[in-house]
């Protein structure tokens, strides 16, 4: 289907006599970037949605053969392990993809993660690097639902589009209707991260290396375990091979840096003063949420705090900054991010409050190790929403 601006690609799902569209749609100049001809979009895609649902997956369009090896052979048994759900059975033909597509890409989210990746693999690039050729902006669940969803993701990519501009980059949008099929599923937190790929597989015809930004260095990966809870992109170091594919090179970033490591280089991206965007409460930076504050303390620690003032309510952070602190001094023990900035500044104080914190905190963990051995107890009070 196509509207006058946009191309929209589609597929019936049918389960149980019920049959419902999945699209993604594009500006109708990049239609001629979507892989048509095989299914491997749609298939990542819905693999956390059958998986739940315990069905297969019956493609009538081939699968690129070496995707197709990659998600039978590595990704589907762990994704049945990991999610405690039954091994989704996939059946589609195989087909040999040869052409590899020359564009570099990568998501432009504004984010701490999305900007250190375009210092490091196009502002900062060595020679031999595939140097990032363009952008991408994906609305596939990150941005909530309902209408506050709306508005976030129009002032996002506003914002990005904006942010692109000044880099001299294309930014390619992509809407799907994706995380209606995988609603069920969200308490794994990064199931966009699926989504986000399946977008990146639609682009083959013009993106053969997308980079993905990590959430975490492998070394904070391996020993975080978030209070006891399993999350996918713990495991992302090891997932994006799997999802790969000789047409489609997928690369986790930032995979040695930690945050504040990051943040050193975001600040060299003359850019980020105007536009970044960490926030996970609104569309302009609240100062108040834990990714706007774990970035206002490392911007402090890194002594560059005043040069954000177009993105950040400076003056309402120095009235909080020793509040923080302590906080963040409380949940050391449990967050690796606040860790890192905590250890980064052990030389200074911390008001001595932050004891108090801890142990607020030590009660809430009580509290949630008590309900999750309700839960266990008690299977009926278990729920996907
Ligand atoms: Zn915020």
């Amino acid at each position: 289907m196509e509207g006058p601006d946009s191309f929209r690609v589609s597929v019936t799902v049918a389960l149980d006599n019920q049959a419902n569209e999945l699209y993604f749609e594009v500006p109708v100049e990049y239609a001629q970037s979507l892989s048509l001809d095989v299914a491997d979009a749609f298939i990542v895609g819905l693999i956390p949605w059958a998986a739940i649902s315990g069905c297969s997956l019956k493609s009538e369009l081939p699968v690129s053969q070496d995707l197709l090896f990659r998600l039978r052979t590595f990704f589907l048994p762990f994704y049945a392990k990991f999610t405690n759900t039954q091994l989704v059975e996939l059946m589609a033909k195989p087909v040999e993809v040869k052409t590899t597509a020359s564009g570099v890409a990568t998501g432009l989210s504004c984010g701490i993660d999305s900007l250190s990746t375009i210092y490091d693999f196009y502002l900062n690039a060595a020679s031999e690097t595939p140097q990032i050729s363009h952008l991408t902006f994906f609305d596939v669940g990150s941005n909530g639902d309902g209408q506050k969803s709306k508005e976030l993701f129009e002032y996002r990519l506003a914002n990005a589009r904006k942010c692109a501009g000044k880099l001299s980059l294309p930014l390619i949008t992509i809407t799907s209707n994706l995380c209606q099929f995988n609603k069920s599923i969200r308490q794994y937190e990064n199931l966009v991260y699926i989504n986000n790929i399946a977008c990146a597989i639609l682009l083959k015809r013009l993106i053969g290396v997308y980079y993905l930004p990590s959430t975490y260095s492998i070394f904070e990966a391996y020993h975080w375990t978030r209070g006891g809870e399993r999350h996918l992109d713990t495991y992302e170091a090891t997932i994006i091979p799997m999802l790969s594919s000789h047409e489609l090179q997928l690369y986790l970033t930032g995979t040695i840096s930690d945050r504040i490591e990051k943040t050193c280089k975001v600040v060299q991206v003359p850019e980020s003063r105007i536009f970044l965007n960490v926030c996970v409460k609104e569309a302009r930076n609240c100062g108040k949420c834990f990714k706007c504050v774990r970035t206002l303390l490392t911007l402090d620690l890194l002594d560059v705090l005043e040069e954000y003032y177009e993105v950040f309510d400076i003056d309402d952070y120095k009235n909080h900054a020793q509040t923080y602190w302590a906080k963040a001094k409380a949940a050391a023990y449990r967050d690796v991010f606040f860790a890192t900035l905590v250890n980064a500044r052990s030389s200074r104080t911390t008001s001595p409050v932050w004891l108090w914190y801890r142990f607020r905190n030590a009660l809430k963990d009580g509290e949630r190790f008590m309900r999750r051995k309700i839960k266990r107890r008690n299977p009926q009070h278990r729920t996907t929403n």
